[in-house]
């Protein structure tokens, strides 16, 4: 009898040549998460992966597989021949490990995936049902509505035996789906906009914008940091950071006041743009959510989306804050977005932002700025970090 790893995985609705692709993407994946690890069984039966490695490390490894996209459930699972004595020896090692104290309530699952043994799943069900009452009777008893206790034993070619299932993120693989550039600020939003999008499959670059002196080089440590903790998802990426204090400086100096933060942000989405399609991604992504603040208006982003070409994601446009903190907690971005550092966003706060921008008025202003030699400027002085998670 061993003791393994299995991972579940698989959107039910692909198909073909589809979900070949995505299993043998999860796959790649999953090896390159535990890379650091010594593996003595690496093998794929039947929609599972089973992974034998030493079983001292299997929590940290667990830990490090559930990050992979395109996962249902992570369990530790024991193994054992296709024959009976060895199944019910199973299925009393499985509960006598749980180390039962109180009274609960089990039910048993079968998955005969092997057709051919017997016997069958009621019968085999109710068999190891006895085994168990036999042997831990004291404290358990059978409920076949509402278990306590789920005891699944999956019959393939080995049989495995588990009792606790750990839920991965699901979703898709990390490249299955495109190339999106997220632009990333330091608040809670945009990691979480990067996250989600990795978990349908996209793979993520970052673009950041500063606006150095005003903002600190503290404060764009801050955003590698993010950038950092999202690359425990989505895997290795640059990002391109970009001084936009020169462009606000202009904005302020010849447009309209209350259009300086609508004009900043189609400055970054420009920019962003222009990188985007020179290295190959599919669409840019941002945190925005419906309401939010003043620049998030219907009138806002409809104005922005006038004026770019490619398209722009923006996941979270209709999740509540809360909705938004859950996730950043769950994936570990909140503590550190956070932390007070100046945002670039604040250098030029017009006291009353407009909140209903229309097109005419936008495109007027714009038409007193050089837009291209700004640009120009702005991406010819930009900084490329490589971020990767070290853990
Ligand atoms: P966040 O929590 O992501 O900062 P927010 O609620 O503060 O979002 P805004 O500041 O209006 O909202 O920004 C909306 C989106 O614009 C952000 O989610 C991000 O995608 C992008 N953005 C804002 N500031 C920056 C920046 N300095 N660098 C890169 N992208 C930015
Ligand atoms: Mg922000």
């Amino acid at each position: 009898m061993d003791y393994l790893i299995s991972v579940s995985f698989g959107e039910l609705t692909l198909k073909g040549d589809n979900r070949k692709d995505f299993e043998n993407r999860i796959i790649r994946k999953i090896k390159k998460a535990i890379e650091s690890f010594e593996i003595d069984e690496f093998y794929k039966e039947q929609g599972k992966v089973y992974i034998k490695a030493n079983r001292e490390f299997y929590k940290e490894m667990i830990e490090k597989i559930k990050k992979v996209f395109g996962i249902f459930y992570i369990c530790e699972v024991l193994r054992c021949k296709k024959d009976i004595c060895d199944i019910e020896q199973m299925t009393k090692k499985l509960i006598f490990d749980l180390d039962i104290k109180e009274k609960k309530t089990f039910k048993v699952f079968i998955n005969r995936v092997d057709k051919k043994f017997t016997p069958k799943s009621p019968e085999l069900s109710k068999m190891l049902g006895g085994v168990v009452l036999k042997n831990f009777g004291n404290f358990l008893k059978v409920d076949v509505h509402n278990p306590q206790i789920h005891l699944f034993v999956d019959v393939k070619e080995y049989v495995y035996g588990y009792v606790k299932r750990y839920k991965g993120f699901g979703g898709l693989p990390i490249g299955s789906s495109g190339r999106g550039l997220l632009l990333l600020s330091g608040g809670i939003d945009s990691p979480v906009a990067g996250f989600v999008m990795g978990k349908r499959g996209m793979e993520i670059g970052v673009i950041h914008f500063h606006s150095y002196p005003f903002t600190s080089e503290r404060a764009e440590e801050k955003v590698k940091d993010l950038a950092k903790i999202l690359s425990e998802y989505v895997g290795k990426f640059t990002m391109t950071s970009i001084n936009l204090f020169p462009i606000q400086k202009e904005i302020a100096s010849k447009c309209p006041e209350k259009e300086i933060t609508i004009l900043g942000r189609i400055f970054m989405m420009k920019i962003a743009e222009k990188l985007a399609v020179k290295q190959n991604y599919n669409a840019l992504v941002t945190g925005e959510s419906l309401g939010q603040v003043a620049s998030q208006t219907i009138q806002g982003l409809t104005v922005v989306d006038k004026l770019i070409d490619i398209s722009i994601l923006r996941p979270l446009i209709a999740m509540d804050k809360t909705e938004i903190i859950d996730i950043a907690r769950t994936i570990g971005t909140y503590e550190t977005s956070i932390l007070p550092f100046e945002d670039c966003c604040t250098v030029f706060l017009p006291k009353h932002p407009v909140t209903k921008p229309k097109i005419e008025d936008i495109t007027k202003s714009l038409s007193l700025l050089d837009v291209d030699s700004l640009i120009k400027e702005a991406i010819s002085n930009k900084k490329v970090y490589n971020i990767k998670n070290e853990q």
